[in-house]
């Protein structure tokens, strides 16, 4: 290992000399904690006190310098999940004449990215916690690119998805546990901390019940396209399968949350959807494999869980199938749905969920994190098995919903047929068709208004406009008009939806009347444009 970091050469006696004269330097993007990134030159690391520290000279920069606000209350947060207090990045300061009486230091040569992975045993957390924030943190700053060196402080060994996370970079990443075979005090040269969470679309409950981000910034083009990066690393891709090769992917889980009748469930499909079925699990084909499988397929079954990420692969216009135990309601657990769901990620989406109680196995006696109840008292443990629906709760351990989540499940075959009759609105396949265009109207121009007085209680209002400039080098299949007409000073207005470039309003056209109009243009029912400035119009 030792060997590895130094294999790019540093000018030792530069790289201490800058430490000692300029002290450590940050300049952060990010108006608060839980939307900062920093970049550092000699962010130092002790292995000892297992504490960043900051070494101030000088010279050296810190911004922002929040003061004891840093506490308040951290830096920043480590990891992509928001405002986590297990999660917060902090360093210590000391004067950089106590580099004197230190551990000689031991420099970093790599542009790191240092982070907390946030739950790598978990594959859902895997793509969506770091993964995804990883690779597009990385292609905000250029200096990230191939060659870095991604650091995760959490503490965990690698985990079982650690093969992935080193296709983000050509070098092996390191874990919190191999800092110290390097030294008692570590200087990265160049180092970024934290991650951008502009990739995320979930909460996991901590501090409201789960469900999307209140405000998702990414659309399915962005995940697409980690996506097909991973799969090109993982020499996923292959060349287009015949169109008439059509298949469904059961995904199982072989350890707990079972489909009791899976042989019947296969069957069922191949037969529903005359295409071959075939069953992958996490336990007995490589996650490349599976991809390679998934990233073709007309349709995804699983059970609720983790390995639904995979969906990511789904060719456009494939099927998500999300099978819910007993008392579980798919409303209040919707990762694999939002995702699916993104704007441009092209999947269809149904869940079905076991009604039937005797159609489920649940397991009392097992541990309490594998959904076991046997360690509460009787009353409590009464209302659960009594309880037809686990009422919405916060992250991680409601014994009732752990309870419900790991039961064994037959599915209704007719039940589940019913489901992906009413759920589906077209044949599930990969589309040959062209992803639908996300290409917004500019602002209409020109906009203008005409007015004219008809009678003492009458009037005309006379609106139009130029179609947007980036129309003209589009072919949009609808183009329509939004206007709002608001009377000044009240605060509603009347909205109209118009096929053409102008039109005349008489009704509710009042004489001698100040109006407010806006209009803007609309693509294809949904894609908006911008209002043009408001026009003032007096009848
Ligand atoms: N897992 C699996 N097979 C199983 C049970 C779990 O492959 O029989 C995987 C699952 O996909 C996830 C990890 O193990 O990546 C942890 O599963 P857990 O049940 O804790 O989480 P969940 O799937 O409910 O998010």
């Amino acid at each position: 290992q030792s060997q590895e970091l130094s294999q790019v050469r540093i000018d030792y006696h530069a790289a201490l000399q800058a430490l000692q004269e300029h002290g450590t330097r940050m300049v952060c993007t990010g108006k608060m904690h839980t939307d900062r990134v920093c970049r550092f030159d000699y962010l130092c690391y002790s292995t000892e006190a297992e504490e960043f520290i900051f070494f101030h000279s000088n010279a050296s920069v810190m911004l922002p310098n929040l003061g004891p606000r840093r506490f308040q209350p951290a830096l920043l947060d480590f990891s992509s999940v928001e405002d986590h207090n297990t999660q917060y990045f902090n360093f210590l300061e000391l004067p950089a004449a106590a580099l004197k009486f230190m551990p000689k230091p031991v420099f970093v040569p790599d542009v790191a990215l240092i982070l907390n992975r946030f739950n790598p045993d978990n594959l859902m957390h895997v793509f969506h916690d770091d993964l995804l924030p990883i690779f597009y943190t990385m292609s905000q700053y250029s200096d990230l690119d191939e060659e870095a060196r991604l650091v995760f402080m959490e503490g965990w060994s690698e985990g079982p998805n650690f093969e992935l996370y080193r296709l983000l970079s050509s070098k092996q990443p390191l874990l919190k546990e191999q800092l110290r075979n390097f030294g008692k005090l570590l200087c990265f040269t160049k180092s970024y901390v934290g991650l951008s969470k502009m990739t995320t679309w979930y909460q996991y409950g901590f501090v409201q019940p789960q469900g999307p981000k209140a405000n998702i910034l990414v659309s399915g083009n962005e995940i697409r396209q980690f996506a097909a990066f991973l799969a090109e690393k993982l020499n996923v891709t292959a060349p287009e399968r015949p169109p008439e090769d059509e298949y469904i992917v059961v995904f199982s889980r072989s350890l707990n949350r079972l489909i009791l009748n899976e042989a019947e469930l296969i069957l069922a499909l191949a037969q529903e959807f005359q295409m071959r079925v075939l069953t992958v699990s996490l336990e007995e084909q490589s996650l490349a494999d599976i991809i390679r499988a998934i990233s073709r397929a007309s349709m995804l079954v699983s059970m609720h869980g983790a390995q639904l990420v995979t969906s990511l692969f789904l060719p456009r216009g494939a099927a998500v199938v999300e099978l819910f135990p007993y008392a579980v309601n798919p409303e209040h657990y919707a990762p694999y749905r939002t995702l699916t769901s993104l704007p441009g990620m092209d999947l269809q989406y149904v869940a079905w969920r076991n009604t039937v109680e005797e159609n489920s196995v649940a397991f009392p006696e097992r541990a309490w994190e594998q959904g076991g109840i046997a360690h509460l008292d009787n009353e409590e443990q009464e209302r659960i098995l009594k309880s037809k629906e686990v009422p919405r709760h916060l992250c991680c351990r409601n014994p009732e919903w752990l309870f419900r989540i790991y039961q064994d499940t037959t599915v209704d075959i007719a039940s589940l047929l019913d489901a992906l009759r009413q759920g589906l609105s077209s044949r599930p396949g990969p589309k040959r068709a062209r992803p639908s265009s996300t290409i917004h109207p500019g602002r209409v121009r020109e906009p203008k208004c005409q007015t004219s007085v008809q009678a003492t209680n009458e009037a005309k209002l006379t609106v139009s406009w130029q179609i947007p400039w980036n129309l003209k080098y589009l072919k949009v299949r609808e183009v329509k008009y939004e206007v709002w007409i608001q009377e000044q000073g009240e605060n509603t207005y009347m909205p109209y939806i118009l096929p053409h470039q102008n039109y005349t309003f008489s009704e509710n056209i009042k004489p001698f009347t100040t109006y407010l109009v806006w209009v803007r243009c609309i693509f294809n029912k949904t894609l908006l444009g911008p209002f043009a400035d408001v026009l003032t119009c007096r009848t």
